[in-house]
């Protein structure tokens, strides 16, 4: 494969050569059988030696140990990095789902040894293009005409031990807006940091039920009305009708405008507690949206707000 990339490159040497996927599957056990048991790492050493491979590192995906593990070969010079590829964006920072590690974590080790980071997933797989719109009004009051994914561009781009992000871009407007963000890059003051760092909060807390009204839910035979409860919460969601917690200066607010709405978009009787969870509304939702289990979280917020324990 290493030939053949040389060969369909028309090169006689590459810039940067990665070990894909590292940390995946069975951890340790499938990074060994991949690149030592066989012999590949030893030969990707070589190369870098003759000078065929100028930088060679590895992406990583999933496992700490196999990441630990990695760094302790480049410490004990069985094997120097020159880059490492990581999955870092203002969510994954402290809050990386069950399957990856915080990029807090991947990058300060990375930066205590001076190997530069390649980023990837800057915007967490579109999401950090598509918040609601209460999240982009707070952005925007901030830099009215910059767009959201360029927040999540400057965040990637504000630390200095970043060699480069990735971004897939479909369409030559996201082609120009990220050559827009980084020429030249303003990196983001701590200020801006702390804001990112709460829209994360806020857009994990509260994410909307992708639910498109269609009805085809309904009816449910405990006279629950579904998509107009996701409705008034998606709405509220949007509007920032929800409180982070007690504290948030809007709480009062917030508190009453989504009550009040509730009562008024849904009758008492066809709200979210009434819910028994027989489940036969699951297999209608072309969205597979996990019905039941959105309404007990809507239904749990609902009680959290009544009771004042948010
Ligand atoms: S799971 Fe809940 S919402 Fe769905 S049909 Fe049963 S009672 Fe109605
Ligand atoms: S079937 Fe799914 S998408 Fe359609 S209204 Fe019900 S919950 Fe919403």
């Amino acid at each position: 494969m290493y030939r053949r990339s040389l060969r369909d490159l028309q090169t006689d040497y590459l810039d940067y050569y990665l070990l894909h996927a590292v940390g995946g599957d069975k951890g340790i056990e499938t990074f060994n059988e991949r690149f030592i048991d066989c012999g590949v790492l030893d030969f990707l050493l070589r190369e870098r030696e003759a000078g065929r491979i100028r930088n060679l590192g590895w992406s990583f995906h999933g496992d700490q140990k196999v990441f630990d593990h990695l760094l302790a070969m480049h410490d004990s010079g069985e094997a120097r990095w020159d880059f490492v590829q990581i999955q870092m964006n203002y969510v994954d920072w402290k809050h990386a789902s069950d399957r990856n590690v915080n990029a807090e974590y991947l990058y300060g080790e990375l930066e205590k040894r001076g190997i530069p980071a390649v980023i990837m997933e800057p915007l967490l797989g579109g999401r950090l293009s598509r918040l609601n719109d209460h999240l982009v009004e707070r952005l925007k009051e901030r830099r009215p005409t910059e767009s959201t994914a360029s927040w999540a561009f400057r965040y990637a781009g504000s630390w200095p031990g970043v060699l480069t992000v990735l971004s897939g871009m479909t369409y030559m407007e996201h082609l120009q807006d990220n050559i827009r963000t980084y020429s030249p890059l303003e990196p983001c003051t701590g200020e801006e940091l702390a804001l990112l760092e709460d829209t994360a909060q806020l857009m994990l807390k509260y994410p909307t039920v992708p639910c498109t009204e269609c009805q085809y839910c309904m009816p449910c035979p405990y006279g629950l009305d579904i998509p107009a409860i996701f409705a008034h919460y998606n709405r509220c969601v949007n509007e920032g009708n929800v409180p982070k917690d007690r504290q948030d200066p809007g709480y009062r607010e917030a508190r009453r405008a989504f009550l009040i709405g509730y009562d008024r978009s849904v009758p008492k009787l066809r709200q979210a507690s009434h819910c028994i969870g027989c489940n036969q509304c699951v297999s209608h939702c072309p969205q597979s949206i996990k019905i039941p289990q959105q309404l007990r979280r809507i239904d749990r917020f609902v009680e959290q707000l009544k009771q004042g324990t948010l």
